[in-house]
């Protein structure tokens, strides 16, 4: 298996409301597709303001998937908050999960809905663990979609 590595940006969701749910279905429909044939893992958060993605695969793939991400207009204020090479992968494949109302998607109690603008990489990637792979031990992805 060739150099592995993980990639986590934020960004704020760019979609009118109104079309919001056949844009997010579009993306969905296209990642898939495409992440599949890159052999990328990983999922896609989204609340109706914010995207919290976490990308992992081949460095190659990974890099060529993130250019065409950060060229897309459904989102701006892109912030790369993690890049780094790993051994294994925590996802074994891609999905999307909304994350409004989650708790475990809050960065303290007194935040009352995901915002992740402030967040730092280390408490992305605890929400992360926390809300998505919760058992820590065969990684597998609880409640995607
Ligand atoms: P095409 O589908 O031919 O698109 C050409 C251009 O139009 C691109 O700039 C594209 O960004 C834009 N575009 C495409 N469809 C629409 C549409 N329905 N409305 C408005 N603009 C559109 N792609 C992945 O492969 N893997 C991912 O994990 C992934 N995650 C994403 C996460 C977010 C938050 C967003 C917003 C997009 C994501 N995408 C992902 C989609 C990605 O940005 C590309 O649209 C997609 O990969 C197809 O690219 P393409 O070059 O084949 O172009």
């Amino acid at each position: 298996m060739g150099l592995l590595i993980r990639v986590v940006y934020l960004s704020e969701v760019n979609i009118a409301s109104g079309d919001l749910l056949p844009q997010l279905r579009a993306i969905h429909d296209v990642s898939t597709h495409h992440n599949r044939e890159a052999d990328i893992s990983g999922v896609l958060l989204f609340s109706h303001r914010f995207f919290v993605q976490l990308l992992e695969g081949p460095r190659l793939r990974v890099t060529e998937t993130l250019g065409r991400i950060l060229a897309d207009h459904r989102h701006d204020n892109i912030r790369l908050c993690l890049a780094r090479e790993v051994h294994a992968r925590m996802f074994r494949s891609w999905s999307m999960r909304l994350v409004n109302g989650d708790p475990n998607f809050r960065l303290n109690d007194t935040q009352r809905t995901f915002d992740p603008s402030l967040a730092t990489a280390d408490e992305i990637m605890e929400m992360i663990e926390r809300g998505c792979v919760p058992d820590g031990q065969g990684r597998t992805l609880v409640a995607a979609g």
